[in-house]
């Protein structure tokens, strides 16, 4: 048997071959044909267009070759199957006929990219319409076939793409469902190897976040739906400029993170970002609109030091930065400039782990009758077992924890808790004695769809009664969103609990009237309690806010009482509720019963 036929044996007994085989065993054919025996000792071979088309008829993968100009030449029996065209049917089709108009022109693109000598790595997602009219959400990879004439030099491979919705455990997890690159665990998988061997052979390495920031078409914002489309043509574009070396993934949403490894300087940085920025300058096309998108670039190089966790992190702070700059820019990572932003990344990302692993607990603060000193109630307050910093107090890091969304789950705990704690306390010290239970909230937490039923379902688990939860919310966080967080508080209002604005008075605009607004129990800021006795301003005010809340049938509690005089000061204005170290520090939940017992 000559090399060639046995070469197409083999082929024809494979069912599934990839593109890279193929053009091995075609360019084996053709070193044979080239520098082997003769025609004559072989007067059974095929001429070689021939070879290669007896060869693809085989394939059971579906296969076609195209030249420059994106005419097909050759169809395996393979896309027959997968596409319901015969071979015939295709040939001398143009590519382009085949594909949907959302991603024909970035195929068209990446096919003359091919044909010119690029490499097309990475799978890109296109939509092709079979024969009977329907689409087939196809994944593809084309390469030049070497040395061949122009009108056959693109291999294209197609094979019907993994459902979108795949969650399985298994290889398709490694996979970003939508655009087929590499997920985000993959790619953390990856760039850790990488870095490995970057480390051992001290060779340069950087990782560069890509995100789009806001697609519009015409100007209107893309919908979720155009959103996934353009996802998915934005991932065709960028495989199209990205280098052999170049490994890509989606790593969420609108952002991908590309592993350059052979970045020596600066310099080459910027020619990668001004490659990627020059290739989205044109609109993304998408449901039969044209998208553009603000692509924002973050660059981090990789130091001796750094474990794959600080390079993605630097590249993120990169990214962060340049997004701020806005209208697609590119930042590179640099430790002097960025050294905030990145303590401020590490706060966050060991707040992510901390509430993942549950490391919070409640401390519990007495909020006392002035006149007889006696417990009414107590207010939770979160703090954060830190496990290498000890305990964090709820200042150093709620901040951090509402900005990132992080309240949202932290929050619905604290809630759950807190109830079910108070539960416990009432059940001890018997129905007599009544004791509220006072619950911070962020604005985040109070503007969030599911509040209300968080609420609702905590005083269900924990079974105490609703007027014995009070809920706390800044002066600062109401006035953000003043309808929708007063018709939140409604909401929650109207299952029995009560409201409470803490700090009240420490903005410099206040709010105002508190009767217009849906509130049982004002918290006189702190800053005035600590200088009640000391200036005017302060005694004033603190007298006028008691006032404001007798007027209008509403509790006050003064904040941070330290010092006997305060107290005194704030039993002659008849300000009835108070809290403080005067009466008791923070202390843990047995702490509090101790207190109550003693009370
Ligand atoms: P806040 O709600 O006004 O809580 C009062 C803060 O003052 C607490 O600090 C408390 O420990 C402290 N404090 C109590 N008595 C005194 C005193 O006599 N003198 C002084 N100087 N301070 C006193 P903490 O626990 O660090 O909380 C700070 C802020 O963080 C809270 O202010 C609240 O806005 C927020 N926070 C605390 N716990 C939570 C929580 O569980 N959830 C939410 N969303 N926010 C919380
Ligand atoms: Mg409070
Ligand atoms: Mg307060």
């Amino acid at each position: 048997m000559t090399p060639e036929s046995a070469a197409l044996v083999v082929g024809a007994t494979v069912l599934t071959v990839t593109v890279t085989l193929v053009i091995l065993r075609i360019r084996r054919s053709r070193v044979a044909l080239a520098h082997g025996p003769s025609r004559t000792d072989f007067p059974d071979v095929l001429p070689q267009a021939m070879n290669e088309e007896v060869f693809l008829s085989k394939l059971s993968d579906a296969v076609l070759i195209a030249g420059r100009d994106g005419v097909i030449a050759i169809a395996s029996r393979g896309a027959e199957r997968v596409l319901g065209w015969s071979p015939e049917q295709l040939r001398t089709r143009r590519v382009a006929s085949l594909i949907h108009e959302d991603v024909v022109a970035e195929a068209t693109l990446a096919l003359e990219r091919v044909a010119d000598g690029a490499e097309l790595h990475l799978p890109q997602r296109w939509r092709v319409r079979r024969a009977d009219g329907s689409w087939l959400e196809a994944e593809c990879t084309a390469t030049r076939l070497a040395d061949a004439p122009a009108d056959r030099c693109v291999v294209i491979a197609l094979r019907e793409a993994p459902p979108r919705d795949v969650t399985a455990v298994g290889v398709e997890t490694l996979r970003d469902p939508l655009t087929g690159l590499a997920s985000r665990a993959l790619f953390r998988d990856r760039a850790e190897h990488a870095l490995a061997r970057a480390h051992r052979l001290q060779l340069p390495l950087a990782v560069l976040y890509l995100e789009f920031d806001d697609f519009r078409a015409g100007g209107v914002r893309a919908t979720i739906h155009e959103l996934e489309r353009v996802i998915l043509a934005a991932s065709n574009r960028l495989t199209t400029v990205l280098r052999s070396s170049d490994s890509a993934g989606r790593v969420e949403g609108a952002r991908f993170a590309i592993l350059l490894e052979d970045m020596t300087d600066e310099s080459n940085f910027v020619q990668v970002a001004d490659r990627i920025g020059q290739a989205f300058a044109a609109p993304l096309h998408a449901e039969g609109k044209e998208f553009l998108g603000n692509a924002n670039l973050g660059i981090a190089s990789a130091m001796p030091e750094d474990s794959v966790d600080d390079v993605l992190r630097h590249a993120d702070v990169a990214l962060r930065a340049a997004r701020r700059r806005g209208r697609g820019a590119c930042e590179l990572f640099d430790p002097r400039v960025h050294e905030p932003a990145l303590a401020h990344s590490r706060l966050e990302e060991d707040l992510r782990k901390a509430i993942e692993s549950g490391d919070f607990s409640l401390v519990y603060q007495p909020i006392v009758i002035l006149r007889s000193r006696r417990i009414a109630g107590v207010e939770a307050l979160v703090r954060w077992n830190h496990r290498g910093r000890g305990l964090i107090p709820a200042a150093a890091f709620i901040p951090v924890a509402e900005e990132t969304g992080l309240i949202v789950p932290l929050g619905r705990w604290i809630l759950r808790e807190a109830c079910r704690q108070a539960k416990t306390w009432q059940d001890t010290i018997g129905p007599d004695r009544s004791l509220t239970v006072t619950v911070n909230i962020t604005p985040r937490q109070l503007l969030h769809p599911r509040f209300v039923d968080d609420v609702a379902s905590a005083l269900r688990d924990s079974a105490i009664e609703p007027h014995r939860l009070v809920l706390e919310i800044s002066e600062g966080g109401l006035a953000r969103s003043m309808t929708d967080a007063l018709n939140r508080l409604r909401q929650v209002r109207a299952l029995g609990v009560r409201i409470a604005i803490d700090d009240y008075g420490s903005r410099s605009a206040s709010l105002g009237d508190p009767a217009d607004i849906p509130v049982d129990i004002l918290k006189i800021d702190r800053s005035y309690i600590s200088q009640v006795t000391r200036r005017p301003e302060e005694h004033a005010a603190t007298r006028a806010i008691v006032a404001l809340g007798k007027l209008k049938r509403l509790r006050t509690v003064a904040e941070g009482i330290e010092r006997e005089e305060q107290l005194a000061e704030l039993l002659r204005f008849k300000c009835e509720y108070g809290q403080g170290t005067l009466f008791s520090e923070p202390v843990t939940a047995d702490g509090f019963l101790e207190l109550l017992r003693r009370d």
